[in-house]
């Protein structure tokens, strides 16, 4: 199968690649629906919400401010590394994320398409003046009063139209389309395999686990990001 990944890899022109939580799991980031995604017992779906921040803005703003530390003392591993080889190698080449840590572009992948926004931006959840992501003890708040917010995309909100709309563009003319680290549960980002595999795209997923895309992509590569990404990239 691996051969298989690196044949159609060598013939493409245009390749997309869909990352989610679990290519940064080795840099030590936890999943949401990993064993250590929980802080103070609380699930990451109580805590991503609009309305959880309505309730306790200060609550979810420690939560963030947890998962910033986190990802502020983290560094990009062996597969964010293969993708920035990866993009090299392709005149097509987009790397669409549902990740908020910003690893792809410290890693120095270029095109980056942030489906769910990124943990080091702030806006406001009144007016949406914007604000850099920093770590304060106290939730903000913006000078018309309103608390400020992470700039991430929560569960029940809208992607940010325009990258979306680029996603699914560039989806629709993949050649080869990986998925990596993804549960496919959380739409639409979900629904972008589908619409490269319906577009002719050969979709190979790398996970260690099934997943909900599973049944429905070409092959799948059972392995952690870092194990099988290097191996799949080195030599050309
Ligand atoms: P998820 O937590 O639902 O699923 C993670 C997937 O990664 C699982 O299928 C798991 O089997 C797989 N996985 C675990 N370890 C892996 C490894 N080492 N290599 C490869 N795969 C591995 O994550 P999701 O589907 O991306 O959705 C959760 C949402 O939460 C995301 O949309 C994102 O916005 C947010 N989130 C972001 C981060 C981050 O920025 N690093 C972390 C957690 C959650
Ligand atoms: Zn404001």
């Amino acid at each position: 199968m691996m051969e298989e990944v690196r044949k159609r890899l060598k013939e493409a022109k245009k390749v997309v690649v869909l990352t989610g939580a679990g290519i940064s799991q080795e840099s030590g980031i936890p999943t949401f629906r990993g064993r250590d995604g929980l802080w103070k017992n609380y699930k990451p779906e109580e805590l991503a919400t609009p309305e959880a921040f309505r309730r306790n803005p200060q609550l979810v703003w420690e939560w963030y401010n947890w998962r910033r530390e986190i990802i502020r003392k983290a560094e990009p591993n062996p597969a964010h590394l293969a993708l920035v080889e990866l993009e090299k190698r392709y005149p097509f080449f987009y790397l669409i994320t549902q990740n908020v840590d910003g690893l792809h572009q410290r890693a120095g992948n270029k095109n980056v398409l942030e489906l769910h926004g990124n943990i080091w931006r702030n806006f406001c959840f009144e007016c949406g003046k914007e604000y850099r992501g920093e770590i304060t003890p106290q939730v903000p708040r913006c000078e018309c009063g309103g608390y400020i917010r992470p700039g991430v995309v929560w569960f029940g909100e809208p992607l940010p139209a325009d990258v979306l709309r680029k996603a699914w563009e560039v989806s629709a003319q993949a050649e080869v389309f990986l998925v990596i680290g993804t549960s496919g549960v959380v739409q639409p980002a979900a629904s972008l395999p589908l619409v490269a595999k319906e577009h002719g795209a050969w979709v190979v997923e790398i996970n260690p686990q099934e997943t909900a895309l599973t049944p429905w992509v070409d092959a799948s590569l059972r392995g952690t990001a870092c194990q099988l990404l290097p191996e799949i990239v080195k030599g050309g």
